[in-house]
């Protein structure tokens, strides 16, 4: 089965087969995560963004695509589209959990080995993190005992709540 590692940073600088995006339904780059991923990638990834909409017309809350990592050290970007919380009754949680589930199958099928998050709508969409992480990694847990593609699944926190709040999750068995 595979292995769940934790780090504090920016995914940006984390060398893994895929790294995901937190992305928008346009595709078309915004704040956040999403901007310092385009930032450190170049132009390439946007070119093969503006593909995928060129064909499909964006990416729906939930859904997942994937891009070349252009100058990133990761060879693939999956930008995948997490909800904006409201009042947590618009299908908030499962939308969730489809964005984390669809990226990790989307790995699989490219033959990725090894795949790093970023703390999905805990931002700009203002998912409650307790609630974001815990659905994050239960997802991981059980797509990793049923898939032997995904080798290790790294979670990258940029800020100290998130970080305690996986630290915590990861130690109970
Ligand atoms: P969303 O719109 O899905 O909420 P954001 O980019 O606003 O996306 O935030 C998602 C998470 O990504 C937040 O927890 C934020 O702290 C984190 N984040 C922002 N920049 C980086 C980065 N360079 N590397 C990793 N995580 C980041």
């Amino acid at each position: 089965m595979g292995t769940i590692e934790l780090v504090q940073g920016d995914i940006t600088k984390i060398k893994a087969d895929a790294i995901v995006n937190a992305a928008n339904t346009s595709l078309m780059g915004g704040g956040g995560v999403d901007g310092a991923i385009h930032r450190a990638g170049g132009p390439e990834i946007l070119e093969d963004c503006r593909k995928i909409v060129a064909r499909q017309g964006g990416c729906k809350t939930g859904q997942a695509v994937i891009t070349t990592g252009g100058k990133l050290p990761a060879k693939y970007v999956i930008h995948t589209v997490g909800p904006v919380y409201n009042s947590g009754k618009r299908g908030e949680d499962e939308l969730l959990h489809s964005a984390y589930l669809n990226s990790l199958k989307l790995a699989a099928e490219n033959d990725v080995h090894t795949i790093a998050f970023p703390n999905i709508s805990t931002g700009i969409y203002h998912f409650p993190k307790d609630k974001a992480a815990a659905i994050a990694v239960k997802t991981v847990q059980d797509f990793l005992a049923h898939n032997d593609v995904v080798e290790k699944v790294i979670f990258v926190c940029f800020d100290d709540e998130n970080f305690s709040l996986y630290q915590e999750l990861l130690a109970q068995k």
